[in-house]
Protein backbone atom coordinates (compact mmCIF):
# COMPACT_ATOMS: atom_id res chain seq x y z
CA UNK A 1 0.00 0.00 0.00
CA UNK A 2 2.86 2.57 1.15
CA UNK A 3 4.46 1.42 -2.24
CA UNK A 4 1.20 2.60 -4.38
CA UNK A 5 1.11 5.88 -2.79
CA UNK A 6 4.41 6.51 -3.15
CA UNK A 7 4.34 5.73 -6.72
CA UNK A 8 1.22 6.91 -7.45
CA UNK A 9 2.20 10.88 -8.79
CA UNK A 10 5.37 10.01 -10.58
CA UNK A 11 3.71 6.82 -12.46
CA UNK A 12 0.85 9.50 -14.44
CA UNK A 13 3.95 11.47 -16.00
CA UNK A 14 5.64 10.12 -18.80
CA UNK A 15 9.65 9.62 -18.34
CA UNK A 16 10.03 12.66 -20.95
CA UNK A 17 7.99 14.45 -18.66
CA UNK A 18 10.14 14.14 -15.45
CA UNK A 19 13.07 14.93 -17.67
CA UNK A 20 11.12 18.18 -18.94
CA UNK A 21 10.91 18.99 -14.89
CA UNK A 22 14.31 18.14 -14.60
CA UNK A 23 15.05 20.62 -16.99
CA UNK A 24 12.61 23.02 -15.99
CA UNK A 25 14.60 23.63 -12.63
CA UNK A 26 17.57 24.15 -14.35
CA UNK A 27 16.86 26.32 -16.78
CA UNK A 28 15.25 29.86 -17.08
CA UNK A 29 11.25 29.47 -17.60
CA UNK A 30 11.14 31.70 -20.74
CA UNK A 31 13.88 29.08 -22.18
CA UNK A 32 12.23 26.38 -21.18
CA UNK A 33 9.15 27.44 -22.75
CA UNK A 34 10.90 28.00 -26.10
CA UNK A 35 13.08 25.34 -26.54
CA UNK A 36 11.69 22.52 -24.60
CA UNK A 37 7.78 22.43 -23.93
CA UNK A 38 7.16 21.56 -27.28
CA UNK A 39 9.33 18.70 -27.13
CA UNK A 40 9.08 14.75 -26.83
CA UNK A 41 10.82 12.09 -26.49
CA UNK A 42 10.98 8.52 -28.51
CA UNK A 43 13.45 5.80 -27.80
CA UNK A 44 14.51 3.47 -30.13
CA UNK A 45 15.21 0.18 -30.08
CA UNK A 46 18.71 0.74 -30.72
CA UNK A 47 18.22 2.62 -27.61
CA UNK A 48 18.96 6.10 -29.08
CA UNK A 49 17.03 9.02 -27.49
CA UNK A 50 15.54 10.65 -29.75
CA UNK A 51 14.11 14.15 -28.65
CA UNK A 52 11.07 15.57 -31.61
CA UNK A 53 11.57 19.48 -32.10
CA UNK A 54 9.61 21.12 -33.93
CA UNK A 55 12.02 22.44 -36.89
CA UNK A 56 15.56 22.05 -38.14
CA UNK A 57 16.40 25.56 -36.29
CA UNK A 58 15.51 24.24 -32.98
CA UNK A 59 17.22 21.07 -33.01
CA UNK A 60 20.11 22.88 -33.71
CA UNK A 61 19.64 25.43 -31.42
CA UNK A 62 19.28 22.71 -28.94
CA UNK A 63 21.65 20.18 -29.50
CA UNK A 64 24.35 23.15 -29.64
CA UNK A 65 22.79 24.64 -26.46
CA UNK A 66 21.37 21.76 -24.40
CA UNK A 67 22.97 18.16 -25.25
CA UNK A 68 24.72 17.88 -22.03
CA UNK A 69 21.85 19.12 -19.66
CA UNK A 70 19.33 16.77 -21.09
CA UNK A 71 21.81 13.55 -20.95
CA UNK A 72 21.73 15.18 -17.39
CA UNK A 73 18.34 14.62 -17.25
CA UNK A 74 17.63 11.19 -18.89
CA UNK A 75 20.26 10.16 -16.50
CA UNK A 76 18.36 11.52 -13.48
CA UNK A 77 15.50 10.31 -14.65
CA UNK A 78 16.83 6.57 -14.81
CA UNK A 79 16.12 6.82 -18.99
CA UNK A 80 18.56 4.72 -20.71
CA UNK A 81 20.07 5.62 -23.68
CA UNK A 82 22.81 4.61 -25.84
CA UNK A 83 23.04 8.06 -27.67
CA UNK A 84 21.11 11.34 -28.31
CA UNK A 85 19.83 12.37 -31.19
CA UNK A 86 17.54 15.55 -32.18
CA UNK A 87 14.44 14.79 -34.71
CA UNK A 88 12.69 17.56 -36.57
CA UNK A 89 9.53 17.12 -37.00
CA UNK A 90 7.00 19.14 -38.77
CA UNK A 91 5.59 21.28 -37.09
CA UNK A 92 5.75 25.21 -38.25
CA UNK A 93 7.91 27.50 -36.98
CA UNK A 94 4.98 29.34 -35.33
CA UNK A 95 4.65 27.03 -33.04
CA UNK A 96 8.06 28.13 -31.13
CA UNK A 97 7.42 31.74 -32.40
CA UNK A 98 4.17 31.88 -30.62
CA UNK A 99 5.39 29.85 -27.15
CA UNK A 100 8.24 32.66 -27.70
CA UNK A 101 5.88 35.11 -27.73
CA UNK A 102 3.51 34.42 -24.71
CA UNK A 103 7.09 33.58 -23.06
CA UNK A 104 8.51 36.85 -23.24
CA UNK A 105 5.12 38.33 -22.04
CA UNK A 106 4.81 36.14 -19.02
CA UNK A 107 8.29 36.50 -18.41
CA UNK A 108 11.37 38.87 -18.38
CA UNK A 109 9.49 41.90 -19.04
CA UNK A 110 12.63 43.62 -18.65
CA UNK A 111 14.03 42.59 -22.00
CA UNK A 112 16.82 44.53 -22.58
CA UNK A 113 15.73 45.52 -26.19
CA UNK A 114 19.07 46.13 -27.89
CA UNK A 115 18.76 46.37 -31.25
CA UNK A 116 16.27 44.54 -32.67
CA UNK A 117 12.91 45.27 -34.77
CA UNK A 118 11.76 48.45 -36.49
CA UNK A 119 13.68 50.66 -33.53
CA UNK A 120 17.01 49.24 -35.06
CA UNK A 121 19.79 51.12 -34.16
CA UNK A 122 20.53 53.02 -37.11
CA UNK A 123 23.14 57.04 -37.38
CA UNK A 124 20.89 59.11 -38.91
CA UNK A 125 23.67 60.64 -41.63
CA UNK A 126 24.50 57.07 -42.94
CA UNK A 127 21.69 56.99 -45.87
CA UNK A 128 22.14 56.52 -49.45
CA UNK A 129 22.14 60.10 -50.15
CA UNK A 130 25.10 61.17 -48.25
CA UNK A 131 26.95 58.69 -49.70
CA UNK A 132 29.54 59.71 -52.46
CA UNK A 133 29.51 57.24 -55.37
CA UNK A 134 33.33 56.67 -57.17
CA UNK A 135 35.46 53.94 -58.68
CA UNK A 136 36.28 52.61 -55.77
CA UNK A 137 32.61 51.59 -54.28
CA UNK A 138 29.98 51.56 -57.12
CA UNK A 139 29.91 47.90 -57.17
CA UNK A 140 29.09 48.32 -53.51
CA UNK A 141 26.65 50.65 -53.89
CA UNK A 142 24.31 48.97 -56.41
CA UNK A 143 24.97 45.63 -55.22
CA UNK A 144 23.57 48.00 -51.67
CA UNK A 145 20.93 49.74 -53.23
CA UNK A 146 19.48 46.42 -55.13
CA UNK A 147 19.17 44.47 -51.91
CA UNK A 148 17.52 47.75 -50.12
CA UNK A 149 15.27 47.77 -52.83
CA UNK A 150 14.32 44.22 -52.67
CA UNK A 151 16.03 42.17 -49.68
CA UNK A 152 15.50 38.30 -50.55
CA UNK A 153 14.94 38.82 -53.92
CA UNK A 154 17.96 39.60 -55.45
CA UNK A 155 20.68 37.40 -56.20
CA UNK A 156 23.01 38.91 -53.86
CA UNK A 157 22.26 36.69 -50.49
CA UNK A 158 24.04 36.74 -48.76
CA UNK A 159 25.82 40.32 -49.71
CA UNK A 160 28.99 40.47 -48.35
CA UNK A 161 31.00 44.14 -48.12
CA UNK A 162 34.88 44.06 -47.98
CA UNK A 163 37.37 46.41 -47.48
CA UNK A 164 39.47 48.40 -45.00
CA UNK A 165 38.85 50.68 -42.42
CA UNK A 166 37.20 54.48 -43.14
CA UNK A 167 36.48 53.05 -46.26
CA UNK A 168 32.15 53.00 -45.99
CA UNK A 169 30.85 49.68 -45.06
CA UNK A 170 29.11 50.37 -41.64
CA UNK A 171 27.91 53.70 -43.85
CA UNK A 172 26.78 51.30 -46.68
CA UNK A 173 25.07 48.59 -44.12
CA UNK A 174 23.44 50.93 -42.27
CA UNK A 175 22.01 53.10 -45.41
CA UNK A 176 20.96 49.53 -46.36
CA UNK A 177 18.79 49.47 -42.85
CA UNK A 178 17.61 52.99 -43.56
CA UNK A 179 16.28 52.75 -46.76
CA UNK A 180 14.73 49.53 -46.09
CA UNK A 181 12.59 50.73 -43.21
CA UNK A 182 11.56 53.96 -44.47
CA UNK A 183 10.70 52.36 -48.09
CA UNK A 184 9.10 49.60 -46.04
CA UNK A 185 10.63 47.15 -48.47
CA UNK A 186 10.84 44.88 -45.59
CA UNK A 187 9.27 44.33 -42.00
CA UNK A 188 11.89 43.57 -39.05
CA UNK A 189 15.69 44.94 -39.77
CA UNK A 190 18.18 44.34 -37.52
CA UNK A 191 21.57 45.87 -37.59
CA UNK A 192 24.31 44.59 -34.95
CA UNK A 193 27.83 44.09 -35.14
CA UNK A 194 29.64 41.08 -34.98
CA UNK A 195 31.03 41.69 -31.29
CA UNK A 196 27.63 42.67 -30.05
CA UNK A 197 26.41 39.30 -31.33
CA UNK A 198 29.60 37.84 -29.72
CA UNK A 199 29.02 40.00 -26.38
CA UNK A 200 24.88 39.16 -26.33
CA UNK A 201 25.74 35.47 -27.03
CA UNK A 202 28.23 35.19 -24.08
CA UNK A 203 25.40 36.58 -22.03
CA UNK A 204 23.00 34.08 -23.12
CA UNK A 205 25.36 31.37 -22.03
CA UNK A 206 26.18 33.03 -18.61
CA UNK A 207 22.32 33.85 -17.79
CA UNK A 208 20.05 32.02 -19.79
CA UNK A 209 17.23 34.25 -19.22
CA UNK A 210 18.37 36.11 -22.36
CA UNK A 211 17.93 33.55 -24.25
CA UNK A 212 14.79 34.01 -25.67
CA UNK A 213 15.78 37.89 -26.66
CA UNK A 214 18.90 36.98 -28.18
CA UNK A 215 17.12 33.65 -30.65
CA UNK A 216 13.99 35.77 -31.33
CA UNK A 217 15.59 38.54 -32.19
CA UNK A 218 17.16 36.56 -35.04
CA UNK A 219 13.55 34.54 -35.88
CA UNK A 220 11.73 37.87 -36.74
CA UNK A 221 14.03 39.06 -38.51
CA UNK A 222 13.62 39.82 -42.60
CA UNK A 223 16.73 41.77 -43.09
CA UNK A 224 19.99 40.83 -40.76
CA UNK A 225 22.91 43.27 -41.24
CA UNK A 226 26.24 42.35 -39.59
CA UNK A 227 28.81 44.37 -39.36
CA UNK A 228 32.74 43.69 -38.87
CA UNK A 229 32.99 39.73 -38.98
CA UNK A 230 36.05 39.47 -39.20
CA UNK A 231 35.72 40.00 -35.35
CA UNK A 232 34.29 36.20 -35.10
CA UNK A 233 37.96 34.72 -35.96
CA UNK A 234 38.93 32.37 -33.89
CA UNK A 235 35.64 32.16 -32.06
CA UNK A 236 34.28 28.48 -32.67
CA UNK A 237 31.64 28.04 -30.80
CA UNK A 238 30.05 31.55 -32.43
CA UNK A 239 30.60 30.77 -35.51
CA UNK A 240 28.32 27.89 -35.22
CA UNK A 241 25.64 30.24 -33.16
CA UNK A 242 26.00 32.09 -36.40
CA UNK A 243 25.92 29.94 -39.02
CA UNK A 244 22.63 28.47 -37.15
CA UNK A 245 20.76 31.67 -37.64
CA UNK A 246 22.50 32.75 -40.98
CA UNK A 247 21.30 29.02 -42.36
CA UNK A 248 18.29 29.69 -40.98
CA UNK A 249 17.15 32.69 -42.62
CA UNK A 250 18.83 32.24 -46.35
CA UNK A 251 16.55 28.71 -46.18
CA UNK A 252 13.83 31.04 -45.41
CA UNK A 253 14.92 33.54 -48.07
CA UNK A 254 15.37 36.37 -45.83
CA UNK A 255 18.23 38.56 -46.90
CA UNK A 256 21.50 38.95 -44.96
CA UNK A 257 24.49 41.47 -45.52
CA UNK A 258 27.58 41.10 -43.81
CA UNK A 259 30.44 43.55 -43.79
CA UNK A 260 34.79 42.45 -43.51
CA UNK A 261 37.87 43.74 -43.03
CA UNK A 262 39.29 41.74 -45.82
CA UNK A 263 37.53 39.19 -48.20
CA UNK A 264 35.91 36.26 -46.74
CA UNK A 265 37.98 33.89 -47.92
CA UNK A 266 40.76 35.32 -45.62
CA UNK A 267 39.33 35.61 -42.18
CA UNK A 268 41.54 33.54 -40.25
CA UNK A 269 39.84 30.49 -38.29
CA UNK A 270 36.61 30.88 -40.25
CA UNK A 271 34.38 27.33 -40.41
CA UNK A 272 35.15 26.65 -44.24
CA UNK A 273 31.61 25.61 -44.68
CA UNK A 274 30.81 29.29 -43.17
CA UNK A 275 32.87 30.33 -46.21
CA UNK A 276 31.58 28.21 -48.86
CA UNK A 277 27.99 29.52 -47.91
CA UNK A 278 29.55 32.89 -48.38
CA UNK A 279 30.60 32.09 -51.88
CA UNK A 280 27.34 31.23 -52.77
CA UNK A 281 26.30 35.27 -52.65
CA UNK A 282 28.21 38.31 -53.60
CA UNK A 283 31.57 39.29 -52.40
CA UNK A 284 31.98 43.15 -53.10
CA UNK A 285 34.72 45.13 -52.03
CA UNK A 286 35.24 49.27 -51.65
CA UNK A 287 38.36 50.51 -52.06
CA UNK A 288 39.94 53.73 -51.05
CA UNK A 289 38.52 56.20 -53.06
CA UNK A 290 40.86 58.14 -56.00
CA UNK A 291 41.40 61.97 -55.85
CA UNK A 292 38.01 63.03 -57.65
CA UNK A 293 35.64 60.84 -55.30
CA UNK A 294 38.00 62.34 -52.44
CA UNK A 295 37.37 65.75 -53.57
CA UNK A 296 33.22 65.22 -53.78
CA UNK A 297 33.45 63.68 -50.42
CA UNK A 298 34.71 66.69 -49.26
CA UNK A 299 32.36 69.32 -51.00
CA UNK A 300 29.83 67.21 -49.83
CA UNK A 301 30.36 67.13 -46.05
CA UNK A 302 31.36 70.52 -46.04
CA UNK A 303 28.04 71.57 -47.63
CA UNK A 304 26.46 68.96 -45.09
CA UNK A 305 28.29 71.70 -42.09
CA UNK A 306 26.58 74.42 -44.10
CA UNK A 307 30.39 75.28 -45.90
CA UNK A 308 31.39 76.11 -49.00
CA UNK A 309 35.44 75.41 -48.99
CA UNK A 310 37.76 77.19 -51.85
CA UNK A 311 38.76 74.62 -54.28
CA UNK A 312 42.13 74.69 -53.77
CA UNK A 313 41.67 73.66 -50.23
CA UNK A 314 39.84 70.87 -51.15
CA UNK A 315 42.59 69.83 -53.44
CA UNK A 316 45.07 70.01 -51.67
CA UNK A 317 43.50 67.88 -48.73
CA UNK A 318 42.19 65.22 -50.88
CA UNK A 319 45.73 65.06 -52.42
CA UNK A 320 47.31 63.80 -49.04
CA UNK A 321 44.91 62.37 -47.50
CA UNK A 322 44.17 59.38 -49.25
CA UNK A 323 44.07 55.67 -47.58
CA UNK A 324 40.86 56.83 -45.49
CA UNK A 325 37.32 58.70 -45.71
CA UNK A 326 37.17 58.59 -41.75
CA UNK A 327 40.41 60.57 -41.91
CA UNK A 328 39.34 62.49 -44.54
CA UNK A 329 36.45 63.77 -42.55
CA UNK A 330 38.60 64.07 -39.30
CA UNK A 331 40.62 66.85 -41.10
CA UNK A 332 37.66 68.39 -42.81
CA UNK A 333 36.29 68.76 -39.14
CA UNK A 334 39.58 70.16 -38.24
CA UNK A 335 39.87 72.40 -40.80
CA UNK A 336 36.20 74.02 -40.92
CA UNK A 337 36.57 74.57 -36.96
CA UNK A 338 40.03 76.20 -37.27
CA UNK A 339 39.26 78.53 -39.85
CA UNK A 340 35.76 79.32 -38.21
CA UNK A 341 38.04 80.98 -35.30
CA UNK A 342 41.11 82.21 -37.31
CA UNK A 343 41.31 85.24 -38.40
CA UNK A 344 42.64 84.70 -41.91
CA UNK A 345 39.31 82.52 -42.58
CA UNK A 346 39.41 79.53 -44.91
CA UNK A 347 42.77 79.87 -46.20
CA UNK A 348 45.29 77.21 -47.77
CA UNK A 349 47.53 77.90 -45.26
CA UNK A 350 45.51 76.55 -42.40
CA UNK A 351 44.87 73.27 -44.89
CA UNK A 352 48.73 73.25 -44.75
CA UNK A 353 49.39 73.23 -41.75
CA UNK A 354 46.45 70.09 -40.88
CA UNK A 355 48.20 68.33 -42.91
CA UNK A 356 51.69 68.45 -42.42
CA UNK A 357 51.99 64.91 -41.08
CA UNK A 358 50.02 63.63 -44.35
CA UNK A 359 52.19 62.55 -47.95
CA UNK A 360 54.50 65.15 -48.96
CA UNK A 361 55.41 65.01 -52.70
CA UNK A 362 58.83 63.30 -51.98
CA UNK A 363 56.61 60.30 -51.47
CA UNK A 364 54.13 60.59 -53.79
CA UNK A 365 57.06 60.16 -56.17
CA UNK A 366 58.21 56.74 -54.44
CA UNK A 367 54.45 55.38 -54.75
CA UNK A 368 53.29 51.59 -53.68
CA UNK A 369 52.32 50.79 -57.31
CA UNK A 370 56.12 52.65 -58.44
CA UNK A 371 57.82 50.25 -55.97
CA UNK A 372 55.40 47.10 -57.20
CA UNK A 373 56.79 48.11 -60.27
CA UNK A 374 60.62 47.92 -59.74
CA UNK A 375 60.34 44.88 -57.94
CA UNK A 376 58.49 43.08 -60.16
CA UNK A 377 60.90 43.93 -62.69
CA UNK A 378 63.86 43.45 -60.47
CA UNK A 379 62.59 39.85 -60.11
CA UNK A 380 61.47 39.39 -64.04
CA UNK A 381 57.38 38.61 -63.22
CA UNK A 382 54.47 40.79 -64.28
CA UNK A 383 53.46 43.71 -61.60
CA UNK A 384 50.30 41.54 -61.52
CA UNK A 385 51.42 38.88 -60.10
CA UNK A 386 52.07 40.37 -56.67
CA UNK A 387 48.25 41.11 -56.48
CA UNK A 388 47.26 37.61 -57.45
CA UNK A 389 46.11 35.61 -55.00
CA UNK A 390 48.13 32.72 -55.60
CA UNK A 391 50.89 31.20 -53.22
CA UNK A 392 53.06 29.77 -56.68
CA UNK A 393 56.64 30.50 -54.96
CA UNK A 394 57.66 32.80 -57.56
CA UNK A 395 55.45 35.44 -56.87
CA UNK A 396 55.83 34.92 -52.67
CA UNK A 397 59.25 36.09 -52.29
CA UNK A 398 58.92 39.32 -54.65
CA UNK A 399 55.60 39.68 -52.91
CA UNK A 400 57.17 40.07 -49.33
CA UNK A 401 59.95 42.02 -50.77
CA UNK A 402 57.64 44.57 -52.13
CA UNK A 403 55.91 45.33 -49.30
CA UNK A 404 58.79 45.47 -47.02
CA UNK A 405 60.29 47.89 -49.42
CA UNK A 406 56.60 50.07 -49.49
CA UNK A 407 56.52 49.80 -45.84
CA UNK A 408 60.09 50.88 -45.59
CA UNK A 409 60.02 53.89 -48.25
CA UNK A 410 56.20 55.25 -48.04
CA UNK A 411 54.42 56.48 -45.37
CA UNK A 412 51.33 54.03 -46.06
CA UNK A 413 49.56 52.36 -43.48
CA UNK A 414 49.81 48.12 -43.34
CA UNK A 415 46.16 48.34 -44.84
CA UNK A 416 46.60 50.41 -47.85
CA UNK A 417 49.64 48.45 -48.67
CA UNK A 418 47.55 45.10 -48.31
CA UNK A 419 44.81 46.71 -50.19
CA UNK A 420 47.22 47.56 -52.98
CA UNK A 421 48.24 43.61 -52.89
CA UNK A 422 45.11 42.50 -54.49
CA UNK A 423 43.14 43.34 -51.14
CA UNK A 424 44.97 41.29 -48.68
CA UNK A 425 44.91 42.15 -45.28
CA UNK A 426 46.90 44.03 -42.95
CA UNK A 427 48.42 41.33 -41.26
CA UNK A 428 50.13 39.66 -44.18
CA UNK A 429 51.88 42.80 -44.55
CA UNK A 430 52.90 42.26 -41.14
CA UNK A 431 53.98 39.15 -41.65
CA UNK A 432 55.97 39.43 -44.63
CA UNK A 433 57.73 42.70 -43.42
CA UNK A 434 59.04 40.56 -40.35
CA UNK A 435 59.89 37.69 -42.25
CA UNK A 436 62.29 39.89 -44.90
CA UNK A 437 63.70 41.88 -42.08
CA UNK A 438 64.44 38.36 -40.32
CA UNK A 439 66.07 36.92 -43.48
CA UNK A 440 68.22 39.84 -44.27
CA UNK A 441 69.96 39.55 -41.10
CA UNK A 442 70.32 35.78 -41.74
CA UNK A 443 74.10 35.54 -43.15
CA UNK A 444 73.09 32.82 -45.11
CA UNK A 445 70.61 35.06 -47.61
CA UNK A 446 73.37 37.06 -49.21
CA UNK A 447 71.38 36.59 -52.37
CA UNK A 448 68.21 38.53 -51.11
CA UNK A 449 70.24 41.31 -49.42
CA UNK A 450 72.00 41.71 -52.55
CA UNK A 451 69.08 41.82 -54.64
CA UNK A 452 67.30 44.32 -51.83
CA UNK A 453 70.31 46.69 -51.80
CA UNK A 454 70.01 46.83 -55.79
CA UNK A 455 66.21 47.80 -55.93
CA UNK A 456 66.85 49.97 -53.09
CA UNK A 457 69.78 51.94 -55.01
CA UNK A 458 66.90 52.49 -57.47
CA UNK A 459 64.71 54.07 -54.46
CA UNK A 460 67.49 56.14 -53.75
CA UNK A 461 67.54 57.97 -56.84
CA UNK A 462 63.96 58.19 -57.13
CA UNK A 463 63.68 59.90 -54.02
P1 LIG B 1 34.13 51.32 -42.38
O1 LIG B 1 32.92 50.71 -41.78
O2 LIG B 1 34.46 50.78 -43.74
O3 LIG B 1 35.32 51.30 -41.46
P2 LIG B 1 32.59 53.74 -42.26
O4 LIG B 1 31.38 53.30 -43.00
O5 LIG B 1 32.49 53.85 -40.79
O6 LIG B 1 33.84 52.85 -42.65
O7 LIG B 1 33.07 55.13 -42.88
C1 LIG B 1 33.91 56.03 -42.19
C2 LIG B 1 33.39 57.44 -42.38
O8 LIG B 1 33.53 57.82 -43.73
C3 LIG B 1 31.92 57.55 -42.07
O9 LIG B 1 31.69 58.81 -41.46
C4 LIG B 1 31.24 57.50 -43.42
O10 LIG B 1 30.03 58.21 -43.44
C5 LIG B 1 32.28 58.14 -44.32
N1 LIG B 1 32.29 57.62 -45.69
C6 LIG B 1 32.94 56.53 -46.15
N2 LIG B 1 32.77 56.38 -47.47
C7 LIG B 1 31.99 57.39 -47.86
C8 LIG B 1 31.44 57.81 -49.12
N3 LIG B 1 31.70 57.14 -50.25
N4 LIG B 1 30.68 58.91 -49.14
C9 LIG B 1 30.44 59.62 -48.03
N5 LIG B 1 30.92 59.31 -46.82
C10 LIG B 1 31.69 58.22 -46.72
MG1 LIG C 1 32.71 49.81 -39.90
Amino acid sequence: MLATALSSEPTQMTPWQECQRYIEEKVAASTFETWFRATELVVRNDGCACIQVPNKFAADIIEANFADLIKEALTACAVGFSALAFEPVIREWTVVEQLAEQAAETQNRQVPQTVSGKTGRFYPGYTFDTFVEGDSNVMALTAARSVAEAPGNTKFNPLIIYGGTGLGKTHLLQAIGHYAQAECTVGQVVYITSEEFTNEYTQFLHDKKASLPFYKKFMDTDLLLIDDIQFFSGKGKIQEQFYLIFDKLLQENKQIVLSSDCLPENIPDMMAHIINRFQGGLNVDVLPPNLETRMAILRKKAESEGRTLPDEVVQYIAERIKSNVRELQGILTKYIFSASFSDTGFTLDIAKELCGGALTGKEERLSVKRIMTMVADAYGIGVNQLSAHTRKKEAALPRAVAMYLCKKWTRQTNLTIGLEFGGRNHSTVIAATKKIEADLADATQAELRAKVADIEGRLKELS
